[in-house]
C-alpha cells in the first residue's frame, strides 16, 4: 500500500482544471497521467527575456518584454498574415505578425488604441521591426513578471507550452513537504535543496544543484530497489538443482560450444546447485549464442526433476524461442510448451494442466506465464530475455511464485558500459559471452548520403537478383511519432512501386495478427524486402536476409544501430549494412557513424558512445530508451550513481529493514519512483 503522504501526488491529472478527455491522450503520450508526473516533467530549457523601456534598447533577435500601443489592424488579402501595427513610448513602430487562425485571437487581445505588454522575439523584416506570434500579451507589466525566464517543456502533438506550463504550475501548488531521505552529510556537502524546493527551483530556471538532487533521488530509488531484491534473494530458499548431464548429452548441436558459452554454463551450473536462488545476468551481443546457454541451463533444471520457464518480451520472440528450443531439444524427450496471452480455451487449458501435473518441462511465453491463473508443479528456473532493458527487478518479482524462489537468469543483448550495468542490474552476478561463434563474417558497413537514394535502390535490385533478402529500417523516435510513421509508410509505398508484392511493412501500430503475418511472409522467403520501424530490433532470425538499409541512421543510438545491424550476418553469405545519413550532420553524429563502420564489437561501441555523448549532452535532452531513468542524464549517472549506490547499501546494512526515520523516508522514495516492488521485500514491510 502506498503511504498516505504520497496520495496527493498520485492523483490523476483529470482532477486538474482544464483537463478533459481531449487533453488526456497527448498527456499520456508524454507519460503524464498523475500529478507526480507533471511535477517531474522538467523543462528542456529556458527562454530568458529582458524587459525594455523602448525598442531602441533592444537588439534584433533578442527576446524581450515591451509595452506597445496598438495603432492599426491590417488584414492581408488571401492567405497573407494579419498585421498589428504598434508603437512604443519612443515612437518606434513595430509590427506584430500573425498567421492563419491566430488573427482571431490577435484582434481580441490587441484592440486599436490600447497599450499592451508584449513578450516575444524582436525581428527585422526589411526596414521594419516585427515580432512574429508574440508569446504573451498582457494588460499589465506584473502579469508578465514570471515570463522573464520562461520554461520550455517537452511537448507532444495537441499540447501547447501554455497548457503544459499551466498544468505543471497547478501540480507544483499541491506539492507536499517530504521527510529527507538523502544522507544529511551528502546533502550538506552538495548544497542540495530539500525535495520540494528542488522541484520548484528546477521549473523556475537553470539550477544545477536542484537538478542534481532530483536525479540523485531517482538513482537512489533505483539502487535501493535493486539492492533490496538482491538482499532478499540471498535470504530466500530456492531449490538446489543438480543436473546429471543426461539430457544435455542428448542435445545434437551442429556446432561446438565456444569457450565463453562453456564458461557461462559452468557458472550457471555452479549457481543453481546452491540453496540460495541464483540471480545472474547473461550479457552477450546479438549472435553470441545466448539461446543454447539458456537451453542448457533449463535442461539442468529438468535433469534435476524440476521445471523451467523462459520469459520473452513479445509474442513474436516467444514463438521464435519456442521453435528454436524445440528444434534444438529434439531427441531429448523434453516437453516444451508455448503460452502467450493469445492462447484461449482448450489449448490453454491443456497447457495449464501440463504445467500443474509436471508433464510440461519447459514453458516459453510472454508474461502470461506468470499470471495468477498459472500454477507450476515445480518451477525452479526462470530465464528472462531482457530485450527491454527496463524493470529487471520488476520482472524478477513477477517470477516469484510458490513457496520457493526460482533461480533467475536474465539475458540481455544490449552491450552497455559497465557504469550502466550497475545502474540497471545492481550488483547481479554477470556472465559475459565475449566471444562470437567462429566463422562469422564481418558485416560490410557503409555510410551513404541520402541523396544517393537511387543507387541504394539499385543495390537492392541487384541484391534480390541473387535470391537474398533485405531489411529496410526507418527511424521511429517518440517526439514525432506520427511523422515517423508517415515516413515509414511513404517509404513502403515507394518501394512497393518498385518491387510490388515482394515488400512487406511492419510497425508498432499494426495489429499483432497483421504484424505476424507480414513477418511470416518475410521469414518464409515469400517476401523479399521487410520495411520496418525498429520492431525488428527485438528478435527475428532470417539468415537469408543479408542486406540492411537504415534510414536517417544519425537519429539512432549506437547501441540500437548495433543491434539492428546484428540482424544480418547470420548466414554464410557476406552481409552489408548501408547507413543512410541526412545532409546536415553534426560532428558527433559523423564520428558515431564512423565508429559503426570501424567496429562490430558491441561493448566497445557502448563505451565509446557514452564517451561521445556523455559530456556533450544538453540540459534535458535525454535519449529515451538508453537508460532506465527519466531524470538522470548520462553525465549525472556517471557522477552520482556510485554515491547513490554506496548510500543505498549503507541504508540497508545499517538500517536493516529501513526502519529508522531515514528508512521511513526512503520507503516514500521507493513509492515515489515506483520502485515499490522493492518495498514488499522489506523485512516486515
Ligand atoms: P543470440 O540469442 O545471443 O543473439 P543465438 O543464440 O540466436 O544468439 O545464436 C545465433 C546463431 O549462432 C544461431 O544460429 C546459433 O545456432 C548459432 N550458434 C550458437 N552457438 C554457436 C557456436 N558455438 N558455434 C556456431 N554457431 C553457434
Ligand atoms: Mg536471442
Amino acid at each position: 500500500m502506498r503511504p498516505e503522504a504520497l496520495n496527493s501526488l498520485f492523483v490523476e491529472v483529470d482532477a486538474l482544471d482544464g483537463v478533459g478527455p481531449k487533453l488526456r491522450r497527448p498527456l499520456e503520450k508524454l507519460g503524464l497521467t498523475r500529478i507526480r508526473d507533471l511535477a517531474y516533467h522538467l523543462p528542456d530549457r529556458f527562454v530568458e527575456r529582458r524587459a525594455v523601456e523602448n525598442l531602441d534598447d533592444a537588439g534584433v533577435g533578442e527576446n524581450i518584454i515591451v509595452a506597445l500601443t496598438v495603432r492599426e489592424h491590417r488584414a492581408s488579402a488571401g492567405r497573407g498574415p494579419f498585421r498589428v501595427i504598434a508603437e512604443d513610448v519612443a515612437g518606434n513602430i513595430c509590427t506584430l505578425t500573425y498567421f492563419g487562425r491566430a488573427s482571431y485571437t490577435a484582434r481580441k487581445l490587441l484592440p486599436v488604441g490600447e497599450t499592451r505588454w508584449i513578450a516575444g522575439r524582436l525581428d527585422q523584416y526589411g526596414q521594419m521591426l516585427q515580432i512574429v506570434h508574440p508569446e504573451h500579451v498582457a494588460q499589465s507589466r506584473q502579469a508578465l513578471h514570471g515570463q522573464l525566464c520562461e520554461a520550455v517543456y517537452p511537448l507532444s502533438e495537441g499540447l501547447t507550452q501554455g497548457r503544459v506550463s499551466g498544468l505543471v504550475q497547478q501540480a507544483l501548488k499541491v506539492l507536499p513537504e517530504m521527510p529527507e531521505w538523502i544522507e544529511p552529510g551528502l546533502l550538506g556537502k552538495m548544497k542540495w535543496p530539500v525535495w520540494r524546493e528542488a522541484l520548484l527551483a528546477a521549473h523556475k530556471g537553470v539550477n544545477g544543484p536542484a537538478r542534481d538532487r532530483l536525479a540523485y533521488d531517482e538513482l537512489l530509488a533505483n539502487a535501493l530497489a535493486l539492492m533490496l531484491v538482491r538482499e532478499s534473494n540471498r535470504a530466500q530458499s530456492g531449490t538446489p538443482l543438480a543436473g546429471d548431464g543426461s539430457l544435455r548429452a542428448k542435445l545434437r548441436l551442429p556446432f561446438e560450444l565456444t569457450g565463453a558459452q562453456k564458461r557461462s554454463i559452468g557458472e550457471i551450473e555452479g549457481d543453481v546447485a546452491q540453496k540460495s536462488p541464483m540471480l545472474r545476468l547473461l550479457q552477450g551481443d546479438v549472435g553470441s549464442g545466448k539461446t543454447v546457454v539458456a537451453l542448457s541451463s533449463m535442461l539442468i533444471a529438468v535433469e534435476a526433476g524440476a521445471q523451467a520457464a523462459l520469459l520473452a518480451p513479445t509474442e513474436i520472440l516467444a514463438r521464435q524461442h519456442h521453435e528454436t528450443l524445440s528444434r534444438m531439444a529434439q531427441g531429448t524427450g523434453v516437453e516444451i510448451a508455448l503460452l502467450t496471452g493469445r492462447d484461449k480455451g482448450k489449448a490453454r487449458e491443456s497447457i495449464l494442466m501440463g504445467l500443474i501435473d509436471g508433464s510440461i518441462d519447459i514453458v516459453v511465453g510472454t508474461h502470461a506465464i506468470f499470471q495468477d491463473t498459472v500454477s507450476y508443479k515445480n518451477l525452479a528456473l526462470v530465464v528472462i530475455d531482457e530485450q527491454h532493458r527496463f524493470g529487471v527487478g520488476q520482472r524478477l518479482m513477477l517470477a516469484r511464485k510458490g513457496r520457493r524462489t526460482p533461480h533467475t537468469l536474465a539475458m540481455t543483448a544490449t552491450p552497455i558500459p559497465r557504469t550502466l550495468t550497475l545502474a540497471q542490474y545492481g550488483e547481479m552476478e554477470v556472465s559475459r559471452l565475449d566471444e562470437l561463434p567462429p566463422g562469422r563474417q564481418a558485416i560490410d558497413t557503409r555510410v551513404v548520403s541520402v541523396e544517393r537514394m537511387d543507387d541504394v535502390v539499385g543495390a537492392i535490385v541487384r541484391h534480390l537478383e541473387t535470391g537474398q533478402q533485405a531489411y529496410w529500417v526507418c527511424p521511429m523516435v517518440r517526439e514525432s511519432e506520427s511523422d515517423d510513421l508517415a515516413a515509414a509508410e511513404a517509404r513502403y509505398a515507394s518501394l512497393k512501386e518498385r518491387f510490388g508484392e515482394d515488400v512487406v511493412l511492419v510497425h508498432g501500430q499494426l495489429k499483432p495478427e497483421a504484424k505476424d503475418a507480414a513477418m511470416e511472409r518475410f521469414a518464409s522467403g515469400e517476401a523479399k524486402v521487410l520495411v520496418a520501424t525498429t520492431v525488428i530490433e527485438v528478435g527475428v532470425d532470417v539468415p537469408n536476409a543479408t542486406l540492411m538499409v537504415i534510414e536517417q541512421a544519425e537519429r539512432f543510438g549506437l547501441a540500437q544501430l548495433h543491434q539492428l545491424r546484428g540482424r544480418v550476418g547470420r548466414g554464410s553469405e557476406k552481409s552489408t549494412c548501408l547507413l543512410l545519413r541526412g545532409q546536415q550532420l553534426s560532428e558527433t553524429a559523423r564520428q558515431r557513424l564512423a565508429l559503426m563502420r570501424e567496429t562490430q564489437d558491441g561493448f566497445r561501441l557502448a563505451e565509446e558512445d557514452l564517451e561521445l555523448r556523455g559530456g556533450g549532452e544538453l540540459l534535458g535532452t535525454r535519449q529515451s530508451g538508453d537508460t532506465p531513468f527519466r531524470l538522470a542524464t548520462l553525465e549525472q549517472i556517471q557522477k552520482l550513481l556510485p554515491l547513490a549506490h554506496d548510500d543505498a547499501r549503507l541504508l540497508i546494512e545499517r538500517d536493516g529493514g529501513l526502519s529508522g526515520a531515514r528508512g521511513e523516508a526512503a520507503r516514500l522514495l521507493l513509492y515515489l519512483f515506483e520502485r515499490d516492488w522493492g518495498v514488499q521485500l522489506l523485512r516486515g514491510g
